[in-house]
């Protein structure tokens, strides 16, 4: 039977691809998949592998996604080994489970390979915990799909006044609006705040600031990119080691 992998790719560094991911790329009839943080994964495939790219970058989707959902499934009639891959994990901003939906409806077997998310490793890779005894005892990962007069994404910014880690994925753009909005909910203008740009890669660039002048420090940073706000930016200091 026919089956599609919505396969992690994890962050970007290619041995942060698990093996249950490697091993069905090299298996795969057909690879779809997005944008991603390294293409190599791409190398790693059999002989007569085809490849559809779908690509989306920060949201703005190259194939609207029910056509992205109707490819997957066109696949599977035609194809033993689907995998469709996305960056990171698949059900973390990943549209994974509308994809999962759309096959379930239409009885496609499918498996979930989870992958390694941007939004734990790429702190790491710039000596950042996301948690941190006596710091900061949880993290949220939200999105920064946001806009200043209105806010579609529905983000409950009240919740986000804590000490929590939070980790904004696709803020870049918004990275302005998301610290004005964080300072007025009473966080300090002097909160730190990380900008991480294509974390765990040799391209890897990591800025430190505040709420107040990280917008000016990470003025022309390349995508992907990340937002890290929270006390645990102070450890990389110490823990800086990529
Ligand atoms: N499913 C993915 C996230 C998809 S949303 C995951 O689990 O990682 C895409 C966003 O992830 C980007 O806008 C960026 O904020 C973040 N991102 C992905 N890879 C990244 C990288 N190598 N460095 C920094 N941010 C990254």
């Amino acid at each position: 039977m026919n089956k599609v992998y919505l396969t992690g790719a994890g962050p970007g560094e290619l041995e942060l691809l698990t093996i249950k991911a490697l091993r069905v790329i090299q298996e795969a009839d057909i690879i779809i998949y997005d944008r991603l943080a390294n293409a190599d994964i791409l190398k790693e495939v059999k002989s007569g592998c085809e490849f559809l790219y779908v690509g989306k970058e920060d949201g703005h989707h190259t194939l609207p996604q029910d056509e992205i959902n109707e490819s997957i499934y066109q696949a599977s009639l035609k194809h033993k080994t689907v995998v469709r891959l996305k960056g990171g994990d698949p059900f973390v901003f990943g549209r994974g489970g509308e994809e999962a939906l759309y096959l379930k409806e239409r009885a496609v077997s499918y498996e979930i390979i989870p992958g390694i998310s941007s939004a734990i490793s790429v702190p790491a890779y710039a000596g950042i915990p996301v948690t941190h005894r006596g710091i900061a005892t949880a993290f949220k990962v939200v999105t920064g799909h946001i806009s200043a007069d209105k806010d579609s994404s529905n983000i409950n910014w009240k919740e986000l006044g804590s000490d929590d880690t939070i980790v904004f994925l696709m803020g870049l753009k918004n990275l302005r609006t998301i610290c004005q909005k964080l300072i007025s909910l009473g966080k300090p203008q002097e909160y730190p705040v990380a900008v991480i740009s294509r974390g765990t890669t040799p391209e890897q660039k990591v800025v430190v600031g505040t709420l107040e002048d990280i917008q000016e420090k990470a003025e022309g940073l390349p995508t992907p990119a990340l937002i890290v706000v929270g006390k645990v930016v102070e450890l990389r200091e110490n823990l800086q080691w990529f």
